[in-house]
């Protein structure tokens, strides 16, 4: 990503963080990260591709860490700071990383797997490394791998995702430009820094466009509010789950409160929401409480993003909108040929912002691109009236049930607009008569809810075969780190 120190070194008086309570200017960032970068290349002139782990919360030092890797020649992979012990060695024994570096805080944790496996260790003690007498940097092809990224394992166990710089340089100008980032802005980071939506989405596009970047000590909906109240922050991007918390809690407010929230939420630019799909009541409700329309995209961790609702123009609820530029998306069938207008099929994407490989997984990287170079994501979409609006994963959203194609997603929208239902997750259970069987999992805000009555309610609204042939209310829902509901574990229930 070397595009972005060059773009950093325009702006090295502009303010690039905010954590802690303190700021860093991008000259500080330049030569923190530099100096960062030098430790790295104590025993060589060049990483060479050395895959560096680290493990540093959100802040000041995690960009320090990732450019220094950068601009040191490494590749990096950044360790989720609330993994247990088993998911940190599944990562670093899968890239083979030599190179280990923790946050103070995360050292304890990690000693004994470093010592056992004899890996070199640096622990952030000390932000004062600028000061060290700075080495010389290698120079850094844009093919070159850059940084490995696990999947969320939402569907089966996390695969490493390798992209060069020229492919993450690919991912953020596009954003940069479709979403008209400036130096102006100033965005407060709540989500974790292992993934895409994180890395690439928020502190990448910020840092590329010499805005700031604002991090929170600790999530909570009481501290986004705060942020928000003292009017620096007009960027904002969470995933759904986040958007229904910071909902709950305002609804919980006494009325003047929530007054003034939603008066101080008329300075905003831009809120984004991705990584899973939007219900439409939470697009509403906030559009309430904020007077903003979210703006729902889509992405993955191997393409970055790839199809998004426009910047001008009208942001559809329920759809992920259109391609981005320099993003070329097709739908295609089980023959892999292009389905007919109007016809759902399997979201095909090529473009320079498409991932290298699977890291160290030939097979599985081979298989997943068909023979003229397209990448299958494995999701489902229809085109309505330009507008993509996905009707989920191939292998877990779309249930076949006795010769039809069902969307879970369309059927937990209608869902979760039943007065006594919180929240949902539709999935298909094998059936030897039906293929599969649709069933739901349920949470309620009245517990005594009347399952016959809620048979004929989805009735009234969908087709016989939609509806769901078994329920099970639960307390909450399984999700992963980023807030997708982990179907797997739903499915176990029936
Ligand atoms: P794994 O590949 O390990 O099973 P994962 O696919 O959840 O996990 P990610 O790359 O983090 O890992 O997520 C990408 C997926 O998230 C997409 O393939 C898509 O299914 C889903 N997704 C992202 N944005 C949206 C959206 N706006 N609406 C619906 N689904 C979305
Ligand atoms: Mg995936």
């Amino acid at each position: 990503m070397l595009q972005l120190i060059k773009n950093a070194s325009q702006t090295q008086g502009n303010q690039a963080i905010v954590a802690d309570n303190q700021t860093y200017t991008y000259q500080h960032l330049l030569e923190a990260s530099h100096g960062f970068a030098s430790i790295l290349l104590e025993q060589t002139t060049d990483l060479a591709e050395a895959r560096v782990a680290f493990m540093v919360s959100p802040g000041f030092d995690y960009v320090r860490v990732q450019w220094g890797i950068w601009r040191a020649g490494g590749v990096a992979v950044p360790l989720c700071i609330t993994y247990p012990l088993p998911s940190l060695e599944y990562v670093i024994d899968d890239t083979d990383a030599q190179i280990i570096v923790a946050g103070a805080e995360y050292a304890e944790v990690l000693a004994p797997l470093v010592t056992q496996k004899g890996l070199r260790f640096i622990v952030l003690t000390d932000v004062k490394d600028a000061a060290l007498s700075p080495k010389k940097l290698p120079n850094i092809s844009p093919s070159r791998r850059a940084m490995i990224l696990y999947t969320s394992g939402t569907t089966n166990l996390p695969k490493g995702v390798v992209t060069t710089h020229r492919t993450i340089e690919a991912q953020v100008s596009t954003l940069v430009k479709a979403w008209e980032w400036s130096a102006n802005d100033h965005i407060l980071c709540v989500l974790p820094l292992h993934h895409v939506h994180g890395i690439i989405n928020v502190i990448s596009c910020a840092l590329w466009s010499g805005a700031t970047v604002e991090f929170l000590p600790s999530f909570s909906a009481e501290a986004v509010f705060g942020t928000f109240l003292q009017e620096r922050i007009n960027v904002f991007m969470a995933v759904p789950t986040i958007y229904f918390k910071l909902i709950a809690y305002w609804e919980s407010l006494p009325k003047d409160q929530q007054q003034i929230i939603s008066d101080n939420l008329s300075g905003f630019r831009l809120m984004v929401s991705g990584s899973a799909a939007l219900p439409v009541s939470v697009m509403e409700k906030w559009k309430t409480i904020s007077g903003h329309t979210l703006l729902e995209r889509y992405g993955m961790t191997e393409i970055g993003m790839g199809i998004s609702n426009p910047y001008h123009g009208e942001r559809k609820a329920g759809y992920i909108g259109k391609p981005l530029p320099g993003v070329r998306v097709r739908l295609v069938d089980e023959l892999n040929q292009v389905v007919k207008a109007g016809q759902p099929g399997e979201i095909q994407v090529k473009g320079k912002n498409v991932f290298l490989e699977y890291w160290q997984r030939p097979e599985a990287t081979q298989k997943t691109f068909t023979e003229d170079g397209w990448f299958k994501t494995g999701d489902v979409a229809v085109v309505e009236k330009g507008y993509y609006r996905i009707l989920g994963r191939d292998s877990i959203d779309i249930i076949k049930s006795g010769g039809y194609k069902i969307s879970a997603l369309e059927i937990e929208e209608v869902l979760r607009t039943h007065p006594a239902i919180s929240d949902c997750s539709v999935v298909g259970i094998p059936n030897e008569e039906w293929g599969e069987l649709v069933v739901a999992a349920l949470m309620v805000k009245d517990p005594e809810i009347d399952l016959k009555s809620l048979n004929q309610w989805l009735r009234e609204r969908m087709p016989a075969y939609k509806v769901p042939r078994h329920y099970k209310i639960i307390e909450e829902l399984p999700r992963n780190a980023m807030g997708k509901v982990t179907k797997n574990d739903i499915k176990k229930l029936f």
